[in-house]
């Protein structure tokens, strides 16, 4: 057993907490709960619990670990269902999990960098968005809808999904550029598919009508105030996850969607 401390983080709910409390009771026996300095952190909630849990530790991913517990149906970051908490200590405790690595978008917005595991976004719903697209220093298109989102192939199967982007494979090292509802007719054209891009181009989106626009990054939002540059890139940073069970993106596609 390779780690030593360990932290948990739980969804403000009733289920959660109590969860929390007896995963807690039964691991305290083994391992010495830190919060500061953990090397491996058990997120019990849903998805959403598992994203705040690694903005959490952003500036710790190097050293920490993540595996998570759900106290719904079973999610895309989450391999235990809450009756299964006896099994995650086990595991834990007695086996050597395989270290699955997710990509992070970079997102560079004036001087500060965000970071993404499912997605950043460009939306606006009260008037039509312009945005002028270069993939890397070419010019792509200028276009006018919602917004656009870039999604990371971990995040392809959340928001990206509902505007009917296509869904990665989680091993993919890529990222997706996808239009939320893009204007196209005789005056305006954009793209109006999908475009899966690779590790060595980067997006840059330049909104030229600001007003009322939002930045959101994961679970972060951010109001627009000027003409506004935003670069995505896919990052040299990753999240590493515990895999005591490796469940394949097909059956995780089975079981969420099917
Ligand atoms: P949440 O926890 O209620 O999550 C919203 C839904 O997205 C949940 O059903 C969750 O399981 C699912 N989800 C999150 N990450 C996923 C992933 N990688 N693959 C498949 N499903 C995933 O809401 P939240 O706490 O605000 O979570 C933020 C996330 O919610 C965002 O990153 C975004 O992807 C997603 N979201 C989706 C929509 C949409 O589909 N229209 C709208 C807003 C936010």
């Amino acid at each position: 057993m390779f780690m030593k401390k360990y932290a948990i983080i739980a969804k403000r709910d009733e289920k959660s907490e109590k969860l929390k409390t007896k995963l807690k009771d039964a691991l305290d026996r083994t391992l010495e709960y830190d919060e500061e300095e953990p090397d491996i952190v058990i997120s019990v909630g849903g998805d959403g619990t598992m994203l705040y849990s690694v903005h959490r530790y952003i500036d710790k991913l190097e050293s920490v670990s993540f595996v998570g517990i759900h106290t719904g149906t079973l999610g895309f970051y989450t391999d235990y269902l809450s009756d299964e908490w006896q099994q995650l200590v086990l595991d834990i405790q007695m086996k050597d999990p395989e270290i699955v690595e997710r990509d992070l978008l970079e997102v560079h917005y004036h001087e500060d960098v965000f970071y993404a595991l499912n997605e950043m976004r460009i939306e606006n719903n009260r008037r039509s968005q312009v945005i002028d697209v270069y993939i890397s220093d070419e010019y792509l298109e200028t276009f006018r809808g919602n917004g656009l989102l870039v999604c990371t192939s971990s995040g392809s199967t959340a928001y990206n999904k509902s505007i009917y982007g296509a869904l990665l494979s989680p091993h993919m090292r890529a990222m997706e550029l996808s239009e939320i509802a893009g204007i196209n007719h005789n005056a305006y054209r954009c793209l109006g598919s999908s475009l899966i891009l690779d590790e060595t181009k980067y997006i840059l989106l330049n909104t030229l009508n600001y007003r009322n626009s939002v930045l959101c990054v994961d679970l972060d939002s951010i109001e627009l105030t000027d003409n506004e540059l935003v670069e995505v890139y896919l990052s040299d940073r990753t999240v590493r996850f515990l895999d005591y069970r490796e469940v394949s993106f097909i059956e995780r596609l089975k079981r969420a969607f099917l």
